[in-house]
């Protein structure tokens, strides 16, 4: 198929493939630097691009030992790039799933395993539990997940699987508890596992009053499509994250918008 031209430059002839080349090379540009923004892998990545660069110009004043080893160092850099940047490709990959999910047509519907009526629970119980911990400045991490069922991140902690209550919630987290260190995960509506370990983030955007339980709430958020809910052990206040972003000092109702919005996406409130 011969490319259509679009318009000519003097003698430069510009084709539609052209601009479209352009346009998502500038979007896939601006993608990596939006994801490794405030991040170490962006050091990283300039790190390589000066590298990349060294070899151009070792190879073009052919000096020929040092370009051998650098060509070398570049053949394994694909495989090398793929350990490196890891999560960011993962998130990468997770945010194009979830723009996937243009308004109307929900893609990732086709995939889903857990239909809405399993998700439900009783959000009143939980944030009922919430504005008790609040009040009593209990310190908390919830995650809450509408569809990956997070085994890898619940087998780092106790295994639960119970009704989500009021009253489970708050002597999990109660400082006594053998239960209350970590996260607890709500996953299709049941809490499926207490005590586990979330991954922090590695963002030098997170204000420095916020601790590791803040940082691996937002960490959560990152890796994974989760709602994160926190409370503060130190300021008794409730914050929910979500890919990244985190909304403190969030009231019941709010709170309960947040939840909503994440479980049932489909339905206006
Ligand atoms: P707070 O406002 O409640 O004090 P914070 O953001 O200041 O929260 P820390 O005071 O450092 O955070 O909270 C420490 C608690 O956070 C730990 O006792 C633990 O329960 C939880 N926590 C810390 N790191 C992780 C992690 N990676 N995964 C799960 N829970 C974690
Ligand atoms: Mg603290």
């Amino acid at each position: 198929m011969k490319p259509i031209t679009a318009f000519h430059i003097g003698f430069l002839e510009v084709k539609w493939a052209d601009i479209a080349d352009i346009a998502l090379v500038s979007i896939l540009i601006f993608s990596v630097y939006k994801l490794v923004k405030g991040t170490v892998a962006l050091r990283v990545l300039i790190g390589l691009l000066i590298l990349y660069l060294v070899f151009l110009i070792v190879q073009a004043t052919q000096m020929e030992i040092f370009t051998l080893i650098l060509d070398k160092f570049m053949s394994v850099g694909i495989i090398a790039a793929l350990i490196i940047f890891q999560q960011e490709i993962r998130k990468f990959l997770l945010i194009l799933g979830k723009s996937a999910d243009i308004k109307g047509i929900h893609l990732s519907h086709f995939f889903k395993r857990r239909h809405r009526h399993e998700n439900h629970f009783d959000i009143h119980d939980l944030l009922e539990a919430i504005k008790v911990m609040s009040a009593t400045h209990t310190g908390a991490l919830i995650v809450l997940s509408r569809e990956d069922e997070l085994d890898s991140y619940c087998e780092t902690g106790d295994l639960i699987d119970a009704i989500v209550s009021k009253r489970l919630i708050i002597s999990i987290f109660s400082k006594n508890s053998p239960l209350h260190d970590g996260a607890v995960m709500i996953v299709g509506g049941r809490i499926k596992a207490a005590r586990c370990i979330l991954p922090v983030t590695d963002s030098r955007n997170v204000p420095p009053n916020m601790g590791l339980r803040h940082r691996a709430a937002i960490g959560m958020s990152e890796a994974t499509d989760t709602l994160v809910l926190v409370v503060s052990e130190e300021r008794g206040q409730a914050s929910a994250v979500r890919n990244g972003k985190i909304l403190t000092d969030l009231n019941l109702v709010e709170l309960r918008q947040q939840i909503q919005r994440y479980l049932y996406p489909d339905e206006e409130e």
